[in-house]
Formats: C-alpha cells, sequence, structure tokens
C-alpha cells in the first residue's frame, strides 16, 4: 500500500513555494487482473523490433548518449519538412514543457494556461519562480480561448494551449486556434501541448502539422509516451522556431535523453513498426468513440473525447465513482470533487467500465 508520508521538518532553507507543492501523482497500482487506466499509457507492449533495437542500445549504456539526439532530430526534421535545429528532443514532453517555461520566465513573470488541465503545469510554473494564470474551461470542458487571449498582460511570457486537453479530452478547433493566435502579442511563446495528437479523428480539431512555420512565437510538443509506447523511456519532442528552441537546450539538464529512448523512438518510427503502432491507434481512437457513445447512451455527460481518454464529470460523488470502479479491478484518475479521467485500455476493460458505470449515473 501506498502510504502518504508527513514531511520530515529541516532546518535547511529551502524555497517555501517547493516545500508546499503537492508530489506528482502517479495513482495506485492496478489489482492483478484488473486494468491500470489511471496514466493515459498504450496497453500494449512494445513491438518484439522495437524491444530488440532498445535491448541493442542497452549494450552500449556504458557511454554517454549523443547530447542532441542528432539521428532521432533528423528523421524528425525529414517528416515534418523542417531544419534539424527546428527540432528539440526532450525526456519526455514534460521535460520540454520545464525547459520551455524555464527559458521565456523570470520569478514574476505569468503563464497563462487552461483549467482544468495537465496537472504537471502548476507545478512546472511554480519551479520556475512564475505566476499560474488558470482561465477555466467553458461548460463543454473545453479551453476559452477567448478568455485565455484576454488574460494574457504585460507579465505573461508563456500561455500554453492543450489539445486534446487532458484529463477532459476536448480538442481546439484549428480555426478557433488560428483565431486565437491572432490575438496573442508575437513575442508571447504559445506552447501546443500536442501529447494526443494522433489520437484525433475530428477534423476539426487543430493538429499542429499544418501550423508549423506559420507563426514566429509557436512550439508545437509531442511524444512517444502514448500513441508510440514508450511511456517508460522518456523521449518527446518539441518543434519551433530556431531562436526559441536554442533556449529551451539551454535551459535542459545536459544528457537527459538516453540513447536507449532514441533507439527506442527510432525504431518505432521504422515504416513497418510505425504501420503496426498507428493501427493499434486507430483501434483505440475506435474503442474511445464506442465507450463514450455508450457511456453517453448510459446517462453520462462525457464531454467530446480526442485523446486516449475519457472524463466523467462526476463531481461530489467522485470518490465514491472512483472506489467502485476500483473494487471492480479499475485504477482511473480522480480529481477530487471534479471528475474522473479513464484511460482507453485494454479490450476487456470496456466492458467492466460499462457495467460498473451503468449502475452509478
Ligand atoms: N502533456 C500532456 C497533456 C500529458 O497528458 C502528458 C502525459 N501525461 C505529457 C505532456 C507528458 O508526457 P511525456 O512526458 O511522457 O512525454
Amino acid at each position: 500500500a501506498v502510504t502518504a508520508s508527513e514531511p520530515t521538518p529541516t532546518q535547511v532553507r529551502l524555497r517555501p513555494e517547493i516545500a508546499a507543492l503537492p508530489p506528482y501523482r502517479q495513482g495506485r497500482p492496478a489489482p492483478a487482473d484488473g486494468f491500470k487506466l489511471s496514466s493515459n499509457e498504450n496497453p500494449w507492449p512494445p513491438l518484439e523490433a522495437v524491444r530488440r533495437a532498445v535491448a541493442d542500445a542497452a549494450g552500449e549504456v556504458n557511454r554517454y548518449p549523443d547530447a542532441t539526439a542528432l539521428s532521432l532530430r533528423e528523421r524528425l526534421a525529414d517528416r515534418y519538412g523542417v531544419g534539424v535545429d527546428e527540432v528539440l528532443v526532450g525526456a519526455g514532453s514534460v521535460s520540454l514543457l520545464a525547459q520551455f517555461i524555464l527559458a521565456a520566465c523570470a520569478p514574476g513573470d505569468e503563464v497563462v494556461y487552461s483549467w482544468r488541465s495537465f496537472e504537471a503545469y502548476p507545478g512546472l510554473v511554480t519551479v520556475a519562480g512564475a505566476t499560474s494564470v488558470q482561465v477555466p474551461n467553458r461548460a463543454d470542458h473545453g479551453h476559452d480561448l477567448d478568455a485565455m487571449a484576454e488574460a494574457v498582460t504585460e507579465h505573461t511570457r508563456v500561455i500554453i494551449v492543450c489539445s486534446p486537453n487532458n484529463p477532459t479530452g476536448v480538442p481546439v478547433t484549428a480555426e478557433g486556434f488560428e483565431r486565437f493566435m491572432a490575438r496573442v502579442p508575437e513575442d508571447r511563446l504559445v506552447l501546443l501541448d500536442e501529447a494526443y495528437a494522433e489520437f484525433v479523428r475530428d477534423e476539426a480539431s487543430v493538429v499542429g502539422g499544418s501550423l508549423i512555420g506559420r507563426y514566429p512565437n509557436l512550439v508545437l510538443l509531442r511524444t512517444f509516451s502514448k500513441a508510440y509506447g514508450l511511456a517508460g523511456v522518456r523521449v518527446g519532442y518539441a518543434i519551433g522556431p530556431v531562436p526559441i528552441l536554442d533556449a529551451a537546450r539551454t535551459t535542459a539538464i545536459p544528457l537527459g535523453v538516453t540513447a536507449v529512448a532514441t533507439a527506442g523512438a527510432l525504431a518505432a518510427l521504422e515504416p513497418a513498426n510505425e504501420a503496426e503502432l498507428l493501427q493499434r491507434v486507430d483501434a483505440l481512437a475506435a474503442r474511445r468513440d464506442a465507450l463514450r457513445a455508450a457511456l453517453v447512451d448510459q446517462g453520462w455527460a462525457v464531454p467530446a473525447a480526442q485523446g486516449n481518454f475519457v472524463w466523467l464529470p462526476t463531481g461530489e460523488r467522485t470518490a465514491e465513482v472512483a472506489d467502485r470502479l476500483f473494487e471492480a479491478g479499475v485504477v482511473a484518475r480522480a480529481f477530487p470533487g471534479d471528475g474522473i479521467r479513464v484511460s482507453v485500455g485494454e479490450e476487456a476493460s470496456v466492458d467492466v467500465l460499462l457495467r460498473v458505470l451503468k449502475g452509478l449515473v
């Protein structure tokens, strides 16, 4: 069992705002024969070819990795039709988020993002010494881009747009995003966090690829953790203007991207492997749409879902519903007083979810 321990007091002078931060939560482990649907992970184990590439790279771990992950940047640059310096690889996109926030923000500066959104944002902003400006989501659980543009002040340095939004699943439309970009001053950095882009099937949604090169202040963030099933090795990437990426290179902890991670990502991008991985993504997107439709039929007000997860607005009943799911072997991510995020995972988990949730609506 995971028990929360009281922090041990210390006389050492630490930053009080850091000591006050809640630790990053990972959710409880799934029971045997249960389903871990709390971290939006890919339910399939790695392809044999990817596993072999990772194992081969492990044979050279007495050496440091290539600090710039050049081979992976070359492959990605090719894919997106950009220069190799317009791609930055990081130890997961959460690491890249931290690098960009640190590159742009000094104490007193502001970071605007929607709320509720990805739980890591507030902590990363605080670590940078900056201030979070959280703009409430609309009633449909999507970003209120107009209100976000209005929240920009002279102190704003970064605006984070998360599409599809974690944990609510709602994407931003391409049209809405372009209108938003037209309102944001060009000297403020916009991070478009697209951790779940590959799962998007709604054609009106923004998918950053089409925006590359169009804005001097826009950086796209992508990850191999979700669609490509590599959450455990930690690798993600950013695409954007060179001077902004150079600044974020400077704020990285050196050598954070391992050779094992790079090898896994390169193997996942091999055409035959990628085709198989993207078939899995197709299956997950279809499973998500079927799950959401069935939940809506049951009476659940599940918002539009374009990631590999669905949002149950359980409000005050959140703990009760999460407990009932746990008793049935499903670990989901509960946000007390607000809702529950359930990852779209193994096929067999869908029946369990529908059976338990039917009685709770
Ligand atoms: N952005 C969003 C919106 C996420 O949900 C996550 C993972 N939960 C990340 C970034 C970070 O992913 P990673 O660091 O594994 O690339």
